[in-house]
C-alpha cells in the first residue's frame, strides 16, 4: 500500500482517462470525485492532474510512465473487467469500496447528491437534475461491493 501522507482515502481526486470510462459511475456512486478526460493532449491531462490534485487512473503505459516521471501520481490499470479494474484501486491505493448513502456523487456530473427520501431512498443532483434511488440494478451493485470487500487488503 502506498503512503499517501495527510490525504484521506476517502477524499482522493481521481482523473480518468478515456478508456476507462467504466470505472467512472462506480468512483462517483462510491463517493470519489472524478474527472473523466475527453482532451486529447496528455500535457493538459497533466496540468489538470496537478493543479486539482487528482491522481491519474489510465490503462495506457506511454501516459502512465509519462505521468510518473513528470512526478504526477498515476495507477496503471491493466484489467479490462470492472471489477477486477475496482481490485487493482483496492491494492494499489488501499481504496474504501463501500457506499457511503450520505456521500455519493452523481454519475452523470460528479456533483455530490443530496438525499431527498430515506425509505425507500432517493437522491436528487443539484447539478443536473437527475434523480436517483436504489432500484433493480442495486442487486448488482450489492454483489460487486461484496465481492470487493471480501477481496479487500
Ligand atoms: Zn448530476
Amino acid at each position: 500500500m502506498r503512503n499517501l501522507g495527510k490525504n484521506s482515502k476517502v477524499g482522493l481526486k481521481f482523473i480518468l482517462d478515456t478508456m476507462l470510462g467504466n470505472l467512472l459511475t462506480w468512483l462517483r456512486l462510491l463517493g470519489y470525485d472524478t474527472l473523466y478526460w475527453h482532451g486529447e493532449r496528455d500535457d493538459e491531462l497533466l496540468e489538470v492532474s496537478r493543479s486539482e490534485g487528482r491522481i491519474i487512473i489510465t490503462r495506457d503505459r506511454r501516459l502512465h510512465s509519462l505521468a510518473s516521471k513528470s512526478g504526477a501520481e498515476s495507477i496503471l490499470v491493466v484489467a479490462t473487467e470492472t471489477v477486477e479494474a475496482l481490485k487493482t484501486l483496492q491494492e494499489k491505493l488501499g481504496l474504501k469500496m463501500f457506499f457511503n448513502p450520505d456521500k455519493t456523487r452523481c454519475p452523470k456530473c460528479n456533483t455530490l447528491l443530496v438525499k431527498t427520501s430515506v425509505t425507500p431512498q432517493k437522491w436528487s443532483c443539484p447539478g443536473c437534475g437527475k434523480t436517483y434511488w436504489k432500484g433493480r440494478h442495486w442487486k448488482n451493485i450489492e454483489k460487486v461491493l461484496g465481492e470487493l470487500d471480501r477481496h479487500e487488503v
